[in-house]
């Protein structure tokens, strides 16, 4: 695959990219004053707007389409920054391209079906411009990869991957759960490809997006997608996920940049290896989170039909099957005795604590 490098068509040689803006382009004002504020950072490398929104449901704000395209070019006049916006038909290519677009993305619902990801690749044939392919709803990372594929068989060099997090049954605490292992096999199967992370869909509330940003720089994501409003409250796609240019000059301003490599193998392979410590980490503490949840749901269920919180026969068993479990995954019966016992001492003061509230809502 001919895979330009990230410079040739975001010219910056600075990490982190950056590209911000509004989640829709909503009217003129608040499209020319976002770009302007954002403009006025001088941390923000191209603008994103989304003009033609797939909604869940037919009834909500479907985005301007065509009109926006007139704001997005009257902005790169005035204030100098490259724009890219989602296209979903052959249309939204042709009107985007006739406006100067600098970049398109394929968005998160459209990459899950070839049929669709075919008509935009067969669009973009023979036409020079940059494409970024958003990952599929669901984790699935081949799908992700057939559509890059397709795209790059079109003859688009300028490629990229952006990393939005993935939709499954339990996404707590974010919108989109980032399972980072995907991006980074992304990574290491197309080593050339540069991959932006969006820490705005991943997170679906504001108070998130800095964690997922810098984890996203710490693993060596090339460049942020993140979703910037002038009046985020007001935004009629998105509000509560939204930051203002400042905030967003903010956010950047305390990242940290750590380099890939340190200065010898030994630290290189150390710093990777930590890293996948802290992902395995964070992960465990996600599962401790859900199953908290979980044993608080049993906690009300038993006080509403009388049953006490401890019950040694289903704990004996628990134990029993799971030592079982972690034997046939090399793990030594001893740790993970010690593990369920603490991990059960918690679910039973959780569960206790219900017991004794009277009010439900103290717990
Ligand atoms: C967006 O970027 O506004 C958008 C709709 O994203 P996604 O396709 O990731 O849901
Ligand atoms: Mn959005």
């Amino acid at each position: 695959m001919e895979i330009s490098s990230l410079h040739t068509w975001i010219g910056k040689a600075k990490q982190p990219v950056v590209i911000a803006g509004p989640c829709s382009a909503e009217n003129r004002d608040q499209l020319l004053q976002t770009v302007g504020a954002l403009a006025s950072t001088q941390s923000v490398d191209m603008i994103r707007a989304g003009l033609w929104k797939p909604r869940t449901r037919p009834d909500g704000f479907e985005g301007v389409g065509k009109q926006g395209l007139e704001w997005l070019s009257e902005a790169k006049k005035l204030y100098g920054l490259p724009f890219c916006t989602e296209v979903a038909t052959p249309e939204h290519i042709e009107m985007a391209l006739k406006y100067g677009a600098d970049a398109l993305w394929i968005g998160a619902r459209t990459t899950v079906n070839p049929f669709s990801v075919q008509i935009l690749a067969d669009a973009l044939r023979s036409v020079d411009i940059a494409v970024m392919v958003k990952n599929p709803l669901h984790p699935d990372l081949k799908l992700w990869i057939g559509a890059i594929e397709r795209i790059s068989n079109a003859g688009i060099t300028k490629l990229a991957a952006i990393h939005r997090g993935f939709y499954t049954y339990d996404n707590k605490p974010y919108r989109n759960l980032p399972m980072w292992e995907i991006p980074i096999e992304l990574k290491r199967l197309l080593p050339q490809l540069p991959v932006f992370t969006d820490p705005s869909h991943i997170s679906g509330n504001r108070s998130l997006i800095a964690g997922v940003a810098q984890r996203a720089l710490d693993l060596s994501m090339d460049g942020l997608m993140i979703e910037s409003h002038i009046d985020p409250d007001c935004a009629l796609t998105d509000a509560a996920q939204q930051i203002t240019p400042q905030q967003l000059l903010e956010l950047l301003e305390k990242l940290v940049i750590r380099h890939e490599f340190g200065n010898t193998e030994f630290e290189n392979k150390l710093e990777k290896l930590r890293f996948d410590i802290d992902q395995l980490d964070h992960e465990l503490i996600n599962i401790l989170a859900r199953r908290n949840e979980k044993n608080k749901q049993i906690g009300h269920y038993k006080k509403e039909n009388g049953i006490t919180v401890l019950q040694m026969d289903r704990l004996r068993k628990m134990i029993q099957e799971r030592m079982g479990y972690g034997m046939k995954l090399n793990l030594d019966p001893s740790f993970v005795l010690k593990l369920l016992q603490l991990v059960h001492k918690e679910s039973v003061r959780l569960q206790t604590n219900i017991m004794q509230s009277e009010d439900e809502n103290e717990v």
